[in-house]
């Protein structure tokens, strides 16, 4: 066992305390990463307030990690000791359903273990990326290209993959209209690869106050839902919506923007249900549709491709120390566009 410094949240709603963990011994197919930074998602806050229900005190949140392997197992062969490395995530999943099979460990049907918040394979609870190491089996490690800087590589592990799979299943390229609701960490990296992928992008924001910015990103218009004229003038006009919101929308007016056969991918996350009333999806044919982050073959491929593009999260660097200030920036969309917590601060 290692001891490992961290930053904890001791209870819903209160403040982080700087505390040790520690983290297990270097199994055979185990790599020992010094984390460089973590990304603050959203899901830590919903997960650390406990919206969502289940958290397990002490919390040690973060699932976008990037790092450098310290030490690898006597069974590892996957990496090497100075290895640029990402966990996203998952930490292990039960390998053998169906959809493991296929590499789309997210939609495992046994036991998938997250990097927090769960339970590991030996009854401890797991502790994400909110700290200075962690172990993991090298089948949950991502290696992270020459060409993408730590720092902005980090979102990619949680941010990044969540909306290219559905980008990528619901096949955004040209000739393809897309629109990303809510531009925050999701959302301002979804504008950037269904622009790279070729589509045409539209941002759905609630004002213009990041409309140069989501053009800079490669959106090819942008919207504000604070002005009423905004749903009449989109009745009809994407092949392709991802709404990344973490609260609750009128859905019907946002799927009215859906043209025939057009398809909305829920990624965001609120704690209340969602309400769509049947007429507006039988208009225009419309699906109405969810996706849950992606698989390690398919964030291999997303970090691959964000390296080809160029494409890193755009972001604000902090301390441990300012946990719980960025947390509440991201709760009144005020972060430009993901934290990043360095963990040299420490
Ligand atoms: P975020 O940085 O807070 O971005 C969410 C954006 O939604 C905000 O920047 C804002 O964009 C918009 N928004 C927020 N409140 C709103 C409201 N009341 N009405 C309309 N728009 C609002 O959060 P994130 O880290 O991108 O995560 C977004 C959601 O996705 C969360 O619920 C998170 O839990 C979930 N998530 C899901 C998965 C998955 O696997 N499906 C993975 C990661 C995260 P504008 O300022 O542009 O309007
Ligand atoms: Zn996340
Ligand atoms: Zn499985």
């Amino acid at each position: 066992m290692r001891t490992v410094t961290a930053y904890a949240t001791p209870a819903a709603k209160a403040p982080f305390e700087k505390t040790t963990i520690e983290r297990r011994d270097v199994g055979p197919k185990d790599v020992r990463i010094e984390i460089a930074y973590a990304g603050i998602c959203h899901s830590d806050i919903h997960t650390g307030r406990d919206e969502w229900g289940e958290a397990m005190y002490p919390l040690v949140p973060g699932h976008e990690i990037a790092g450098i392997v310290a030490e690898v197992g006597s069974e590892a062969s996957k990496y090497a000791v100075g290895d640029r490395v990402g966990v996203g995530c998952l930490v292990n999943s039960c390998r053998t359903c169906e959809n493991c099979k296929r590499g789309l460990e997210q939609y495992c049907l046994g036991d998938a273990v997250g990097t927090y918040n769960s339970t590991d394979r030996d009854g401890t609870p797991t502790y994400g990326g909110y700290s200075k190491e962690i172990v993991v089996d090298e089948d949950f490690v991502l290696r992270i290209p020459e060409a993408l800087a730590l720092d902005v590589a980090a979102p990619l592990l949680c941010a990044g993959i969540t909306v290219f799979s559905p980008l990528n299943h619901w096949n955004a390229g040209p000739g393809k209209r897309v629109a990303i609701v809510g531009m925050g960490g999701l959302g301002h990296v979804g504008v950037k690869i269904a622009a790279a992928m070729g589509a045409e992008v539209s941002v759905v924001s609630q004002s213009l106050s990041k409309q140069d910015d989501g053009l800079a990103f490669g959106a090819s218009a942008y919207y504000a839902t604070n002005d009423p004229a905004t749903f009449k003038e989109l009745r009809n006009s994407f092949d392709l919506i991802v709404n990344t919101v973490s609260a609750t929308l009128p859905m019907s007016k946002y799927l009215s923007m859906l043209r025939l056969d057009g398809t909305m991918v829920n990624v965001g996350a609120p704690p209340e249900p969602l309400e769509v009333p049947a007429f507006v999806l039988m208009g225009q044919r419309r699906s109405w549709a969810g996706s849950g982050i992606g698989g390690i073959p398919e964030t291999q491929e997303m970090l691959d491709f964000c390296a080809e593009h160029n494409i890193g999260a755009t972001i604000e660097t902090i301390g441990g120390g300012d946990i719980d200030e960025a947390w509440d920036r991201v709760v009144a969309s005020d972060v430009r566009y993901r934290f990043v917590i360095d963990t040299a601060s420490f």
